[in-house]
């Protein structure tokens, strides 16, 4: 359906790109030490701005959004350091993952899968904590469709602790509100291949000055994912390191679509899509994995029914409708499905996925 004979892919990232993007991403390379290239960075670091609500520094580094989390954590946190782990699910998992093989001394809170972050409990856990350096936490975790409540969690860290906030927004940014200055977030980490309608490979983060002066005391060895580096060459409109260019002109185009539509209005999009996506899946008589005021704007986990072998009916959907479904992860593995609506997304495009589940799920006697 998309891009003429293509699969409808509609897996939470990558996502599929409209032609005038792939145009943009087979085009000419230019010398990153030119003028073009300081002239791209310059209006993309404005537009990043824009869409993340902030006056912090932003930078774009070649990498995927693993990459931006491990950069938010060797940039702040030294040895030793303590952090307090949320996780509600895959990727949470993850960052208190690379906290640990830094050396950090972690806390974990983790909450059952398909279920949201309780803020009283991150209170609870902070007060018992004493001095603790950080906080990592996903903001929308993409393995189970939940959309933490990112601003309540950053009120209630604030209003506990001095620790910073380190966010791996991969899955939301762009897609779903960041008001990184209103909330008080130092890092932001988030990745091109999601709602930026990039291909992977850029992976782009927000620093506050807070985790600049994190940054100074930090004994964490690093090089590449060095934010010194980033600023340093920002300076001089250059990047330090050479940059994946086909992802950057694909999002400098995305940046510049999304602050002339006004952000606004592109999270009210992924939200109105959102609530298309769960209004489908619900009137084939499918139950969301998340709870509704916890379900995510650009990615929906769908229970499948008990007696439905999960990978056979992704196999089938693929098969006879040429449509790509997200499957469930680790214990989600076979008992749920997940469709993908960020960046560039038709209500046809969600029709047809939702059209090809359920008549799968009849024929398999679901
Ligand atoms: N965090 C979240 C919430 C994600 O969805 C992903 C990618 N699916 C990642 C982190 C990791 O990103 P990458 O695969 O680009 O390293």
């Amino acid at each position: 359906m998309t891009n003429g004979k293509q699969p409808n892919l509609r897996i939470p990232g990558p996502v599929p790109l409209p032609d005038d993007v792939l145009q943009l991403v087979g085009s000419q390379m230019i010398n990153h030490r030119g003028p073009e290239y300081a002239d791209m960075l310059d209006r993309m670091t404005a537009n990043l701005r824009t869409v993340f609500m902030t006056t912090n520094d932003v930078y774009f580094i070649t990498a995927s959004g693993t990459g931006a989390m491990e950069t938010a954590v060797v940039n702040t946190i030294s040895p030793g350091d303590q952090v307090l782990s949320i996780s509600v699910g895959v990727f949470g998992d993850r960052f208190r993952e690379i906290a640990e093989a830094y050396g950090a001394n972690v806390t974990n809170l983790d909450f059952e899968l398909g279920h949201a972050a309780d803020p009283e409990k991150v209170r609870e856990t902070l007060k018992g904590m004493g001095d603790c350096k950080a906080v990592v936490f996903t903001h929308n975790e993409s393995s189970t469709g939940v959309a933490n409540p990112l601003e309540e969690l950053c009120k209630v860290i604030r209003e506990e602790s001095d620790a910073l906030i380190l966010l791996d927004a991969v899955s939301s940014a762009g897609g779903m509100p960041i008001a990184v200055d209103a909330w008080g977030i130092d890092v932001v980490a988030t990745a091109s291949q999601k709602s930026w309608v990039a291909p992977p490979g850029i992976a782009m983060v927000t620093f506050s000055k807070r985790a600049w002066d994190a940054h100074a005391k930090s004994t964490t060895p690093k090089y590449y994912y060095d934010v010194q580096q980033y600023e340093d060459y920002l300076k001089i409109g250059q990047p330090p390191f050479t940059p994946c260019l086909p992802v950057m002109y694909a999002i400098e185009n995305s940046l510049e679509a999304m602050v002339a539509e006004g952000i606004e209005t592109v999270f009210a999009r992924h939200h109105a899509i959102a609530e298309h996506t769960r209004d489908g899946a619900r009137s084939l008589g499918l139950e969301l994995l998340p709870e509704e005021r916890f379900a995510s704007n650009t990615v929906t986990a769908i229970k499948l029914p008990e007696d439905i072998d999960g990978k056979e009916f992704l196999a089938r959907v693929r098969r006879d409708f040429n449509v790509i479904l997200g499957g469930g992860q680790k214990s989600l593995t076979g008992k749920i499905f997940r469709i993908g609506h960020m960046g560039w997304v038709e209500t046809a495009h969600i029709d047809e996925a939702l059209e090809a589940a359920g008549r799968t799920l009849r024929v398999m006697g679901g």
